[in-house]
């Protein structure tokens, strides 16, 4: 059979962009498949890459030969080693990167790259038989055959966006939800199963009151993810983030009316790929604590975006504005957008081997946040592995498994197909 491609990535978000990139990489003729180009690899929740454990998987990544350590480096808001008071072990890089110039490089260096052809569509099935998968067959009927598809479609998936007990279809920052794949895998005997993440509120700068709060400034140095990386942002270069604390104020108005929540009046029934807790659930959690923490983080450079970290819930807006208007310095805030839930199927992990194909049909591998993993990095890191392995497979050579000993990305891929 003659192939019109070799690899075929569904999906342009962190997983799919370093999938397509180590096909490519690999001399294999590659298709990023995607429903819109200029969100190839947003960052719809904080933009920022790296921190606790998740520096070390970008400088894993980039160990590799892939890619986000080096989009990580150019021209971040801001960059810093994080816990330096503390042993070697536990500092990790966190760079603060600009929402807008980060996916438009990444996009710049995708369309310079050799091999890599980009479509923007909706694949809505896989060709397949009982055994494999030979392409995909688009929206418009357009059927496109390959050697291996990797499925890479995040939070987009059916997704749903929930807040109070509003729940609308939608897809994160804006974009349409993706139909029919979901179904489609379903019918071919894969068990999909629903997860949900959240984002907070974004706050307009110029209507912060910041006299209170704490500055937090990047760093000077030669700090970057990548080996590679020969120019540094220079501290003058970058933008601060500042921390606040939720007041009593904040934390009376949550826990006398939880039921207002989407996640506390069962609106929500799916679990977070991870632990990355609203502020109502941190607050019932832990109801000694006083207080919580909240950092406020640039999104742009020339923008007045603030991303109000630590605050993602599920209150319908209208009670959005009063919590905002509960903190220090924001009690004249304005909300340019109001923070959400969002649903969507993923694949149950155990389905995977360790090579991020499926067991149960040769040629289809996934990676991403629809392998149940939360992240950029994640994703990224097992688009590499995923784009490595099924190019290792086409090119009949070993495939690339790394152990829990050798590698944080070993640890990751274990968990989640054991
Ligand atoms: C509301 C929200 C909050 C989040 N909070 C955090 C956080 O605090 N920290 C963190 O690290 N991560 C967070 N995340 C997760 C982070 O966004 C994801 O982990 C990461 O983007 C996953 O990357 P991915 O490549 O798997 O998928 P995505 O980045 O979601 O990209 C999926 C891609 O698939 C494409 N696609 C989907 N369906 C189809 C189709 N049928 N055909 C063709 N293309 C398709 C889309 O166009 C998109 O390009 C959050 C995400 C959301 C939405």
């Amino acid at each position: 059979m003659d192939f019109d491609f070799d690899i075929i990535v569904v999906g342009g978000g962190h997983a799919g962009v370093e999938a397509a990139m180590a096909g490519a990489h690999l001399g294999l003729r590659t298709l990023l498949c995607t429903l819109n180009k200029k969100m190839i690899a947003n960052t719809p929740c904080n933009p920022h890459i790296g921190g606790s454990a998740k520096g070390i998987v970008v400088r894993e990544i980039d160990a590799l030969g892939g890619m986000m350590g080096k989009f990580a480096d150019h021209h971040p808001l801001q960059i810093k080693m994080l816990n330096t008071g503390k042993g070697p072990g536990v500092q990790c890089l966190r760079a603060q990167v600009d929402k807008h110039a980060y996916p438009a490089y990444v996009q710049s260096v995708l369309e310079k790259t050799d091999n890599l052809t980009i479509k923007e569509c909706q694949v809505v099935s896989l060709l397949h038989d009982d055994k494999k998968v030979f392409g995909v067959v688009l929206e418009n009927d357009e059927k496109i055959t390959s050697k291996a598809t990797i499925i890479t479609t995040g939070t987009y998936m059916e997704s749903t966006l929930i807040s109070g007990k509003e729940v609308v279809p939608g897809g994160p920052d804006g974009e349409k939800a993706s139909h029919g794949l979901a179904f489609s895998l379903k019918e071919m005997g894969l068990d999909l199963f629903r997860l949900k993440t959240g984002t907070p509120p974004r706050i307009a700068k110029e209507s912060i009151d910041f006299t209170n709060a704490l500055i937090q400034p990047g760093m000077d140095g030669e700090l970057a993810f990548s080996y590679e990386t020969k120019e540094f942002t220079p501290l003058k270069d970058q933008l601060p983030c500042w921390l606040i604390y939720t007041s009593k104020e904040t934390k009376k108005l949550v826990l006398d009316n939880l039921q207002e929540s989407a996640l506390f009046n069962g609106t929500i029934v799916a679990a977070g790929p991870r632990y990355c807790p609203a502020i109502e659930s941190k607050m019932v959690r832990f109801k000694d604590k006083e207080r919580h923490q909240l950092f406020l983080e640039p999104e742009f450079r020339e923008g007045n975006s603030i991303y109000l970290q630590g605050f993602s819930t599920g209150f319908p807006h209208a009670f959005q504005e009063k919590m905002v208007h509960s903190l220090p310095g924001l009690e004249h805030a304005k909300i340019l957008k109001y923070s959400y839930e969002i649903e969507y199927e993923a694949i149950r992990p155990l389905q995977f081997d360790y090579t991020l194909q499926i067991k149960k049909y040769e040629g289809l591998y996934g990676a991403g946040q629809i392998c149940g993993t939360s992240g950029y990095e994640e994703a990224a890191a097992l688009g590499l592995m995923s784009g490595i392995n099924a190019s290792l497979k086409i090119l009949g050579k070993e495939p690339l498994i790394l152990r829990r000993d050798e590698a944080y990305i070993g640890v990751m891929i274990d968990d989640l197909v054991t």
